[in-house]
């Protein structure tokens, strides 16, 4: 490995760069040699210098705009049109001020909307980065896992259905192997790859050989040789970067915007309607008229709607992101709020995955238990109370053959404990070899492996053939039990000899061990000749001897009870659906607490069932057992068609068609497979059920908040422009000013109504039943709030403009008083939307947050500002308001507010029995 540095690394530069085409017509011991690698790997020290001279496997980034250029597009938007031909015209009619407070207005604005725009995009950068893919390298001999960014020419890639490749690589071996290129070729059939060379000018899609970076592998597994990474790999060559930019909106934010674009055409319309009619009919002086139509336009169109809903979601993905559930595709972080099913994964989702063999089963009523702490391959195996040792029960020693030979978990130790690459079930079964066998994390180094068939889902068993060195050579089997005893004919007896298979006492045995909650594995095993190096699944069928059973417990993860528990409050069905047997399916759901864990239907009734049935039983049963991917399509389809919404986990590559059809596809960051993830729209990085309980409440915080922002915006919009249209049409003076608009506006917008986008989850947000999917933005209550809201508004703005005038104040004071008690309705209404599912009359409610306090402060301190000083009252035609005018407009403040709270208890009272009935 060492003496392979320098000169071969030169060598690479010119087959991996200069002549691509070269290693896949080379045998791959050549290839290695090319890439001045071994079959062990390359060393760390070695890797770290690769990268270091030719640079991370990266393509690069497709450019980005210039900040200069993002700035700028802030200004294209029909409300900046209007404001800047506002502005040009003011400028013409010599209204300085009006001219400078526009433009003020326009560049805020543009200001803002940058400053949030990079926000929500830093927030989404964040988020593609924890989604960074991950390989497994060979690296100082030893397995591990490396970001995909950080391999170099000349690691050993291990791969297995369902990765991504990292990187181009030359197969150095593969069994069963197939990879999906359409990406590359376009051919959508996955096409069979192996070791042996190919001609040298075979075009890319018969490159056999190979593995091309970005192509999925979609069945078998194999290792190969990077030869090539970043740009100059295949992909890299043909198109750079496959740019993959997403947008951060979802339906409902999208439907919003289009909603506010085709609002500001109607308001537009109306404005000018209203500038000729002013003129014509009601003969008012041009330069007044059109200030007031500005400040119309203004306080109408939801100029910042779309940017502070935009926020709102960033503001959720990083929430979720923080309760380790990565969203992928945004839309969906609507679609989880409405979801009513969850089937979840039960191995490592509800259970902690961390597995440990306790009991093993032989013939003859051997019961041996198993002791010992994790992963330690250091423990005693007991026999009725006593120590049982290999040397007078021959059958322990199959039993370590079987598991630590049937298995491609490595150990290691650290300080702390052992941990596990691989499949932590495989762990605990090499950590049992280890225990009977004494000799460590490496228990059977004498033999190697000729060939496997891997675990699947499907079939549900792994197969090896080992060879040592003295002429020996041995199949060994293991997997689930009903499975391998199909292929047995004969059992070990726990000394060491042979009898018939006795099918009733093992069927007898699975179901004590299962009862238990004990995930049960068989093992068999068959000798063979010498010279029997490859396997096939003949080998096997009916001639193997059954060595026992293997019985691992994997206890269920404390928070993901509560969070069950959590969810059947928030009236959400859990599901769970396992490849394990139907006893330790009913024993691990009880323990977990689903509803109904006493029936369970198996993939094999699944199978009996059509269509209709199926969704008959889906919708009552809790608890699916013994199924494959396959199943799982069906079931998804099933609850779906009974007008269910579905979140489905999923980890391998068979589950993807299963998400994809989700409407919530939940894949795992941990054990799933990357075409799972690419499936679906939300990544776990814990594996955790608990993060889709976490995910589903802040799914419907998101949802509660846009539609908190909505609420806030629309009635505030509605009746700021109510009181200039109504002033205009009774032909009096404006209550409030055009230019005070216009600062209202300016203030309020990005203040009060962004604070919303924070908003924490509502206490009751997981009491309340999943939100109907088709139900409207722009429900009843909303229209009746708006009505509401913004009449109130009116009464009270035109009311204290009234009351001033008729005190003998001047009209620039009863214009401030009026600003000033729209801009407390507003405050007030804001406390009032934070809780639209429950009571705002409670400490907390009053307690608020930081941001809602702090953006409330900061519009008071604007509003002393404008009054008070001396400046702004120039500019803004202000006047000090005396103290007890400012008591009473914050007086009327708050019967606003009471009036608006009472209204919500009266709906409340309603809504309350049917929540209570889905509890
Ligand atoms: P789960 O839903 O619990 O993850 P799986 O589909 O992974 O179920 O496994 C289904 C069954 O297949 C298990 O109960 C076990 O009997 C068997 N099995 C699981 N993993 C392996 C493996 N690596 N080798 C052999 N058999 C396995
Ligand atoms: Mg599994």
């Amino acid at each position: 490995m060492r003496g392979q540095r320098g000169a071969p690394a030169q060598q690479v530069q010119q087959t991996g760069d200069q002549q691509p085409g070269a290693v896949h017509a080379l045998s791959s011991t050549d290839a290695l040699h090319a890439v001045g690698a071994t079959a062990g790997g390359l060393t760390s020290e070695e890797a770290a210098r690769r990268l270091a001279n030719y640079g991370q496997n990266r393509l690069p980034e497709p450019p980005k705009r210039t900040p200069l250029l993002r700035f700028l597009s802030h200004f294209h938007n029909v409300l900046i049109y209007v404001l800047i031909a506002s502005a040009a015209v003011t400028a013409i009619l010599q209204h300085w001020v009006d001219t400078g407070v526009i433009l003020a207005v326009v560049l805020v604005n543009a200001i803002i909307g940058f400053v949030q725009e990079g926000r929500a995009e830093r927030a989404m950068e964040a988020i593609r980065g924890m989604l960074a893919p991950r390989s497994a390298v060979l690296r100082n001999g030893q397995r591990q896992r490396v970001d995909a960014a950080d391999l170099v020419h000349g690691d050993i890639v291990l791969l297995e259905a369902g990765d991504r490749v990292p990187a181009d690589l030359r197969l150095i071996e593969a069994r069963g192997l197939k990879a999906e290129e359409a990406i590359l070729t376009g051919e959508s059939v996955p096409v069979d790859k192996d070791t042996r060379p190919v001609a040298e000018e075979a075009a890319l899609g018969d490159r056999t050989s190979m593995l091309f970076s970005g192509t999925l592998v979609a069945a078998g597994a194999g290792r190969g040789v990077v030869v090539a990474t970043g740009p100059s790999t295949q992909i890299g060559r043909i198109s750079g970067m496959l740019s993959r930019v997403e947008m951060l909106t979802t339906p409902l934010v999208r439907q919003m915007d289009i909603f506010a674009r085709w609002l500001t055409v109607f308001i537009l319309l109306v404005a000018a309607g209203i500038l000729v009619y002013g003129y014509f009919v009601g003969h008012m002086p041009f330069a007044e008229l059109f200030m007031a139509v500005v400040g119309l336009s203004v306080a109408a169109i939801p100029e910042g709607l779309p940017a502070v809903l935009t926020i709102t979601l960033a503001v959720g993905v990083q929430a979720m992101a923080r309760r380790n559930a990565i969203v992928r595709r945004l839309p969906a972080i609507e679609t989880l709020g409405s979801v009513s099913v969850i089937c979840s994964d039960k191995t490592g989702t509800l259970t902690r995955n961390e597995m440990m063999a306790v009991t093993l089963a032989a013939a003859g009523d051997h019961l041996y238990s198993v002791e010992g702490k994790g992963y330690s391959p250091e423990g005693a195996v007991r026999w009725r109370e006593a120590d049982a040792h290999p040397s007078e029960h021959a059958i322990l020693m199959e039993f370590a053959r079987a598991a630590g030979l049937c298995n491609d978990a490595v150990l290691h130790g650290f300080e702390d404990g052992w941990r596990v690459d691989g499949d932590p079930m495989e762990g605990a079964l090499l950590a049992l070899a280890g225990k009977i066998s004494r000799n460590g994390p490496e228990p059977f180094p004498n033999w190697s492996r000729t060939d496997v068939i891997p675990f699947d889902a499907a079939h549900r068993y792994m197969a090896v053939v080992h060879h040592d060195h003295e002429g020996h050579a041995c199949i060994h089997v293991k997997g689930a039990p009903e499975v391998v005893l199909g292929m047995c004919a004969n059992q070990r007896t726990p000394q060491g000899g042979t009898a018939p298979l006795d099918r009733d006492y093992w069927h007898e045995m699975i179901d004590c061990l299962a009862a238990e909650g004990q995930r049960v594995i068989a093992v068999a095993a068959r000798p063979v000749a010498q010279d029997h190096t490859i396997l096939n699944t003949e080998d096997l069928q009916g001639k193997l001897t059954l060595i026992g059973l293997i019985g691992l417990i994997d206890p269920p993860r404390a928070e993901a009870v509560e969070a069950v528990a959590e969810c059947h409050a928030a009236g959400i069905r859990v599901k769970m659906i396992t490849g394990d047997h139907a006893v330790t399916a009913r024993a691990i759901a009880a323990q977990i607490g689903l509803k109904n864990a006493e029936r369970v239907l198996t993939g094999a009734d699944i199978e009996g069932m059509d269509d209709a049935a199926l969704a008959d039983a889906a919708v009552t049963t809790d608890i699916f057992a013994r199924t494959s991917p396959a199943h799982k399509l069906r079931l998804v389809t099933a609850l779906q068609s009974r007008g269910l919404t579905v979140a489905m986990t999923g980890d391998g590559v068979n589950d993807a068609p299963a998400l994809k059809r989700a409407d919530a596809g939940i894949a795992m960051g941990q054990k799933g497979s990357e075409a799972a993830k690419e499936a679906a729209e939300f990544v776990l990085a814990d594996d955790n059920f608990a993060s889709i309980a976490a995910a589903v409440r802040e799914g419907r915080t998101v949802y509660d908040n846009i539609k908190k922002v909505i609420s806030w915006t629309l009635p505030t919009n509605a009746g700021e422009a109510m009181t200039i249209i109504v002033a205009l049409f009774a032909g009096m003076a404006l209550p409030i000013t055009a230019i005070q608009i216009l600062w209202i506006n300016l203030i309020t917008a990005v203040t009060l109504g962004l604070s919303l986008a924070f908003e924490p989850s509502e206490p009751g947000t997981m009491r309340r039943p999943p939100r109907p999917r088709e139900e409207p933005l722009l429900t009843g209550e909303l229209v009746w709030h708006i009505v509401l809201v913004s009449t109130l508004f009116l009464l009270a703005v035109f009311g204290v403009y009234a009351y001033a005038i008729d005190k003998g104040y001047s009209q620039v004071l009863a214009q401030t008083m009026a600003m000033n008690m729209l801009v407390v309705l507003e405050i007030f209404h804001l406390f009032f939307i934070r809780n639209i599912y429950s009571t705002s009359l409670n400490w907390n409610a009053v307690k608020a947050t930081r941001v809602v306090w702090a953006s409330v402060l900061t519009v008071i301190a604007a509003q002393f500002a404008i009054t008070y000083l001396p400046l702004m009252q120039a500019v803004f035609g202000t006047q000090d308001v005396p103290f007890l005018d400012g008591v009473l407009i914050v007086a009327i403040g708050a019967v606003f507010f009471a009036l608006i709270e009472t209204e919500k208890q009266m709906r409340l009272a309603f809504r309350r029995p049917a929540e209570l009935q889905h509890g």
